[in-house]
């Protein structure tokens, strides 16, 4: 930057000190040149009418010599009559000169004429006298290049003096704007904005900084939810294993009746259902984790699913005395069958399993406010307000002992959860306890 900084300010040095410099020579030059040519015409006219008031003799020597500058005095055909630098028999004929040309016709004539080098230029003035002569009085002075050829050793001196100085002054001047830059505090950027320049840079900082917290924030809780449910897992996965091998310990060792053995083996049948179910909705819930790409979106018909739901849940329903009714229309939305169907099994389950004997299970498919809706209305033993909030956790049951005993995973609405995020859709819950439960799924 520093460098950028100092390259730009150089040029514009470079070009204002140059640019200065030619306007004022040229304005001096310009100046000092016509007070010059005022000079030579005033001289030649005192010159004119001395010696027309005096006679020719006025135009001695010493007048010629007096002057610094050339006088030449010619006959009316151009033939020299006196100069005062040579001899005028040496001096050839002026008739063609463009000044004497000039004074012939008007009465006075001028023209500027310069050196072969051009480092000289030289003023003619020519007047024509009362007796047809003309009088011409002539200044060499350098030309306005050779003006601005000298002062060029002094502009470079100039030039070379500005050059430092401002590479000075750059110098501490970015060191200066550089300095608040650096101790800019960019965990905490808006707490110190040096130049409101700086503010748009600052407040993207600040937001990046607000993210990566969230982010961190995120990871940490994902990573004890993770830790969490692993030991949850483990514990869940403990219990139906450790009554299965303890019952068939007690079996393999002769310890069981033999009109017990059906009892024994159901409850391990019981406990080995349980805990494939329970591995299923593991499974379940990690691809759900993943998002993985295996699970195709199409076109699913919810009232089909609910009626398929209505038919598996049925007998368990009937052995209750459960009426389990299902009404509405045929709605569809984009979904993944399998895991709309896991979804709505389990809340219908739910619902089923958490009423009483000879209650009543309510399902509803259809369309409310142009959305496809599920909804389950049971009135069992519902939800206390406080656990409300905690029931779509992972293994969070209200009264774990009879989630357990009704086969419950505890997993159940985790993944009516997570189902529903990947569908983008609401769920709202409504319970009373004592009352009943009602959920829905708005698509
Ligand atoms: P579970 O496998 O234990 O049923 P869920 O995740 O499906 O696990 O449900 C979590 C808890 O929410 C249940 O243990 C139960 O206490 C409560 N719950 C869910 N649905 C209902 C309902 N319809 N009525 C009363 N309580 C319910």
């Amino acid at each position: 930057m520093k460098q950028r900084i100092l390259n730009h300010v150089s040029f514009l040095v470079i070009l204002s000190v140059l640019l200065t410099f030619v306007a004022a020579s040229t304005v001096m030059y310009s100046k000092f040149s016509t007070y010059m040519k005022e000079g030579v015409r005033d001289e030649a006219q005192y010159i004119r009418v001395g010696m027309e008031e005096v006679g020719e003799e006025f135009l001695s020597d010493k007048v010629g010599r007096l002057t610094g500058s050339r006088v030449t005095l010619t006959d009316r055909d151009g033939n020299v009559l006196y100069d005062s630098e040579a001899d005028p028999k040496e001096l050839s004929n002026h008739s063609d000169r463009p000044e004497f040309i000039q004074a012939m016709e008007e009465g006075e004539g001028e023209k500027v004429r310069f050196s072969e080098t051009l480092s000289e230029q030289t003023f003619y003035y020519a007047v024509r006298l009362e007796n047809g002569e003309i009088l011409r009085v002539a200044r060499t002075t350098e030309s306005v290049f050779l003006t601005l050829m000298s002062s060029f050793t002094l502009l470079g001196v100039l030039m070379v003096a500005i050059l430092l100085l401002e590479f000075f002054l750059v110098q501490k001047q970015t060191r200066d704007l550089i300095a608040p830059i650096n101790e800019l505090d960019l965990e905490h950027p808006l707490k110190n904005v040096c130049y409101e320049e700086l503010r748009p840079l600052l407040v993207r900082v600040d937001q990046q900084n607000q993210q990566i917290a969230a982010q961190v924030e995120e990871l940490k809780s994902a990573e004890t939810m993770r830790r969490e449910f692993s030991a949850n897992v483990s514990h869940e996965l403990k219990t139906p294993l450790m009554s299965i091998s303890g019952y068939a310990e007690l079996m393999m060792n002769g310890m069981v009746r033999p009109e017990n053995v059906p009892d024994f083996s159901g409850r391990i049948y019981h406990e080995a259902s349980r805990l494939s179910s329970l591995v299923a909705d593991i499974i379940q819930l990690s691809r759900l984790d993943e998002k993985s790409s295996d699970m195709p979106f199409e076109a699913v018909d919810l009232f089909e699913l609910a009626e398929d739901i209505t038919g598996h849940l049925s007998q368990a329903a009937e052995k209750k005395g459960i009426s389990l009714k299902l009404e509405g229309n045929s709605v569809s939305v984009r979904g993944v069958r399998q895991v709309l169907y896991e979804m709505f099994y389990n809340v219908a389950d739910n619902a089923v399993k958490y009423t009483q004997e000879d209650g009543s299970v309510k399902i509803f498919v259809g369309k409310s406010e142009g959305h496809a809706v599920y909804c389950v209305e049971d009135n069992g033993i519902g939800i206390p307000k406080e656990e409300q909030g905690r029931i779509f956790e992972r293994f969070y049951r209200v009264d774990k002992s009879h989630s357990r005993q009704t086969g419950g995973t505890g997993l159940g609405l985790s993944i009516v959860k997570h189902g529903a995020a990947l569908h983008h859709a609401q769920i709202s819950l409504n319970s009373e306890p004592g009352k009943g439960t009602r959920i829905e799924l708005k698509f």
